[in-house]
């Protein structure tokens, strides 16, 4: 690289705008480690995940839209743990040291970080394919993580937010001729583009369910896929759901560029929407929908867990089906985008 490593890293990572101070960090990068020291009483929750050009985004994808998703995504796995970000590493393979894209993509990282108060603290910088590896690090008060495990026969299953987007804009990205790219007019195009790479991480909503939902995730392979790890987590013996089709909360955007044949379809098994879906026993029904109205997220209950085989769905009409659709699974399918 024209550019070295360590004033590449100086230049647009070890900045102020994203190594900034925070209370649980008591040394951020620049050593051969950064340390934390979280409060007495608190526990560490560490998420990490990798976005590969071509597979998990497009080539030539905007830089700084492209740093933004990659901590969202990241953050909205410690959303699902109902943690408090503290901190995140970067390690990072770059093709080449192109500093208009480093520029804006340190920039995109920092306003996500700033917003959730999550420092850079450290990393690795390397030569090669583009690829962007995120490690999250949050707290949450001892015992208090939100887990797939405890969902009991008889809660309800809410989620956040709308179903598909997700899936509508990866539709939008890769051209695909389903979408109805002639129902979409500028803002319908800015909503998809944000549904991809600027997903709301439900930091939030995550922190004010715990000890009122009995268990979380964070949907990325879709609702119908994720909503079998509570299932399988919490199986005691074995849980089964019931899933209203009336019910899935959907954008106006994805009512409009989504064919009516396809909706229900892609809401229940499109990836990438990062809104939690959670199990709550019916007596903490009310509180946590006050929480998520003080928050100013939407919050649905689209269904209920029960000792039922499988996950069904209940339709319009009122009958029941089993669910046959699977969500999107990286090693059944090929995915590119
Ligand atoms: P070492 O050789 O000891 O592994 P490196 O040369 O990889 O250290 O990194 C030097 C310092 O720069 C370390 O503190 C590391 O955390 C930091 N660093 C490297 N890459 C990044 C990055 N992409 N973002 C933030 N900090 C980084
Ligand atoms: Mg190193």
């Amino acid at each position: 690289m024209a550019l070295g490593e360590f004033e590449l890293i100086r230049r647009y990572f070890a900045v102020p705008e994203l190594a900034f101070a925070h209370a649980d960090v008591v040394l951020g990068a620049g050593d051969d480690g950064a340390i934390l020291a979280l409060p007495p009483g608190f526990q560490l929750v560490m998420s990490i995940d990798t976005l590969n050009e071509s597979i998990h985004f497009p080539v030539n994808a905007d830089p700084f839209l492209l740093a933004q998703r990659c901590l969202l995504v990241n953050l909205s796995d410690l959303a699902a743990m109902g943690a408090e970000p503290v901190a995140f590493t970067l390690a990072i393979s770059l093709p080449s040291a192109d500093e208009l894209w480093l520029a804006a993509f340190s920039r995109g990282l920092a306003t996500i970080a700033q917003a959730h108060q999550c420092p850079l603290i450290g990393g690795d910088t390397t030569r090669g394919p583009l690829a962007i590896t995120i490690q999250v690090h949050g707290k949450v008060p001892a015992g208090n993580a939100l887990l797939r495990s405890g969902a009991l026969a008889g809660d309800v299953v809410y989620v956040t937010g709308d179903l598909g987007d997700g899936a509508a804009a990866l539709w939008w990205l890769l051209d695909d001729a389903r979408l109805d790219h002639s129902a979409l007019d500028s803002r319908h195009i800015d909503a998809l583009q944000q549904a991809f790479y600027q997903p709301d991480a439900r930091i939030g909503s995550g922190i004010a369910l715990r000890g009122l939902a009995s268990a979380a995730l964070d949907i990325s392979d879709g609702l119908a896929s994720d909503l079998q790890h509570i299932l399988k987590a919490s199986a005691s013996p074995a849980l089964g759901a019931v899933i209203e089709e009336s019910a899935l909360p959907m954008s106006p955007t994805f009512q409009r560029c989504i064919p009516v044949t396809e909706q229900v379809a892609l809401a229940l098994t499109g990836g990438d929407d990062y809104e939690l879906c959670v199990t709550v026993p019916v007596a903490n029904e009310k509180a946590a929908i006050a929480a998520m109205k003080g928050l100013g997220v939407r919050f649905t209950r689209i269904g209920y867990i029960d000792n039922g085989e499988g996950i069904r769905i209940k339709t319009i009409s009122g009958q029941q089906h089993p669910l046959s659709l699977k969500g999107y699974n990286h090693f059944s399918e090929s995915r590119q985008v």
